[in-house]
């Protein structure tokens, strides 16, 4: 275990020989130790030339460790190994002592009390780490600073230099969220880092940083996503997350080693925008084409009905996350604001005060919106301010209580709203419940009987009739819940939309511009390719997201 460096010291001697001298003494005292060692029986370890891993020196504090000689230098499990240089201290027994009734099962080797010093000088590297506060949740007034700095990304460089390692860790997070960047990109190259992000999929280069913040920024994201700080030399991954606005940002780390250093790649993910992409929200086929088209348009209203907890709002928050790009201004009227979104004003209305959803949206139609979003309409007012508003150059997202999508129609005409003012202002409608998904830890396939093979047999034959583009076809089996500790022995984990959608088409106004019933409004829906819940339901059942009964416990199929 020994190790002798008179070779390398013999080559500094001539450069240095001060320092020569220093390593050839320091060589004697190995020596020396390793032969008292010997003698105790003990093993000996040359502790000054160990790259001790942080989270194995926390075991014993930095201030113990100086105190008592003693320092932990390896660690597996509940197994350590440490270095000490006199056993018979008293410090260091009870060191020891305090380990053992900690549960640890210690390995004691002996060091040189040089080498143990130079090893001490180590805890440092915890000191160069300041994590963050424990919860990581960046205050908004600091966001707002980092957001007012960050205007200006010519001064981002010097500014870097100058704040904590913390801070310029934070600096680059909100700068990247700022940005919409999916990745970060450190690239160390011979005299400096170069930063880019990862905006739109095109890497862009936004500043360059020095090697000492390099260092810094390194170990604290090493440190943060929970990888090794010692090992520089082997790819590593982690990850980590920070909270800002109560929006959780996962971020997940990865390093490869490279010839001027570690390189740095953080993919930002966002999980309210990852929730909110249609497909797992559950909607598919011609749904998520309309669903699609309507981001491409200019103005009209766009309404989701179904009962309280249907997942009408997720899915108007869904679209409100895709409208929103930099160049669009949105504004929100909601009772309440259930999830926060950065870029989009959001209004909470009031209505004891008189803010309800009426006046609160002519107020905000005065602060010239691209996009409004109404948390219900419900009454005359709201009905007509939210159809000229979509009249006059207005994308209008808002929510109606009604059990399917065609019947919005006459709920609307029962409101006031005039069937002149409602033909040419709706863009699209849309009906929606959710279902359970069954739980894929315990999911079993069983073979359809009787009742099962009738019910999907006729509604796969409309589905086909309707929308031929649909290839459905009847399964020998389908999954089945069952339950495990995993779902709480419901056989389900996570819920799933079904939903029916239509868009405004010629022939749709003037059905109701001539006062058609709902029948007639239905008759030209389904000639139009929509699909009912129910068989939109059916499409997940035979996809095996969901089972035939809870399809048929929230809708008829
Ligand atoms: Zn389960």
């Amino acid at each position: 275990m020994s190790k002798t460096n008179f070779t390398s010291s013999q080559i500094k001697s001539d450069t240095s020989r001060q320092s020569a001298a220093r390593d050839i003494n320091r060589d004697f005292e190995e020596r020396a130790t390793a032969e008292r060692a010997q003698k105790m029986g003990m093993s000996y370890i040359d502790i000054a030339n160990i790259n001790i891993n942080p989270d194995d020196l926390k075991v014993i504090s930095m201030v113990d460790a100086h105190q008592s000689l003693i320092i932990p230098f390896f660690k597996l499990g509940k197994k350590i190994r440490v270095a000490i240089v006199h056993p018979t201290n008293p410090g260091t027994q009870a060191v020891i002592r305090r380990l053992k009734d900690e549960g640890w099962s210690i390995n004691v080797n002996l060091a040189s009390e040089s080498g143990l010093r130079q090893a001490l000088s180590q805890y440092k590297k915890l000191s160069d780490v300041h994590p963050i506060q424990s919860d990581n949740i960046i205050d908004e007034s600091k966001i707002q600073s980092y957001q007012d700095e960050i205007e200006n990304l010519a001064h981002l460089r010097s500014k870097i230099s100058t704040v904590t390692a913390d801070e310029a860790l934070n600096f680059i997070n909100v700068a990247a969220l700022k940005t919409g960047a999916s990745d970060i990109h450190y690239q160390p190259e011979e005299n400096q880092v170069i930063l880019r992000f990862r905006i739109d999929g095109v890497l862009q280069q936004v500043l360059e940083i020095d090697k000492n913040t390099y260092n810094y920024i390194g170990n604290q994201l090493k440190y943060k996503s929970r990888m090794k700080l010692n090992v520089s030399t082997v790819p590593q991954d982690g990850r980590y997350f920070f909270k800002v606005n109560g929006r959780k940002i996962d971020v997940r780390v990865s390093s490869i080693p490279t010839e001027y250093g570690e390189s740095f790649v953080c993919r930002i993910l966002d999980s309210n925008k990852k929730d909110l992409a249609f497909a797992d929200l559950g909607f598919e086929g011609r749904n998520i084409m309309i669903l699609e088209k309507t981001l491409n348009m200019a103005n009209g209203m766009i309404l989701v009905t179904g009962p309280t907890g249907s997942g009408k709002t997720t899915t108007l928050y869904a679209l409100l996350n895709e409208f929103n790009q930099p160049e669009n201004k949105i504004i929100t009227l909601e009772d309440p604001i259930e999830y926060h979104l950065n870029g989009i004003t959001q209004s909470q209305i009031n209505e004891k005060r008189g803010y309800d959803f009426a006046s609160g949206l002519r107020a905000v139609l005065r602060q010239d919106p691209d996009i409004v979003m109404i948390g219900e309409i419900r009454d005359q007012d709201t009905a007509n301010i939210a159809s000229q508003a979509a009249l006059t150059g207005h994308i209008v997202l808002s929510t109606l209580h009604t059990n399917s999508a065609v019947e919005t129609i006459p709920r609307l005409i029962n409101l006031g709203l005039k069937p002149f003012m409602l033909a040419p202002s709706i863009n699209i409608v849309m009906a929606q419940r959710l279902v359970r998904r069954i739980c894929p830890y315990c999911v079993q396939q069983e073979a359809l009987n009787h009742g099962e093979r009738e019910a999907l047999l006729s509604a796969i034959e409309k589905i086909q009739e309707i929308y031929p583009d649909y290839n459905v076809t009847l399964p020998p089996s389908l999954p089945h819940a069952k339950g495990c500790e995993r779902c709480s022995n419901t056989g389900y984990l996570g819920q799933i939309s079904i939903a029916e959608v239509f868009e405004n088409s010629d022939e749709l106004q003037d059905l109701i511009l001539s006062g058609a019933s709902v029948s007639e409004l239905f008759r030209l829906l389904r000639k139009q390719g929509m699909l009912t819940m129910g068989e939109d339901g059916v499409l997940k059942i035979l996809r095996g997201f969901t089972s035939l009964s809870e399809v048929e416990r929230v809708t008829s199929i």
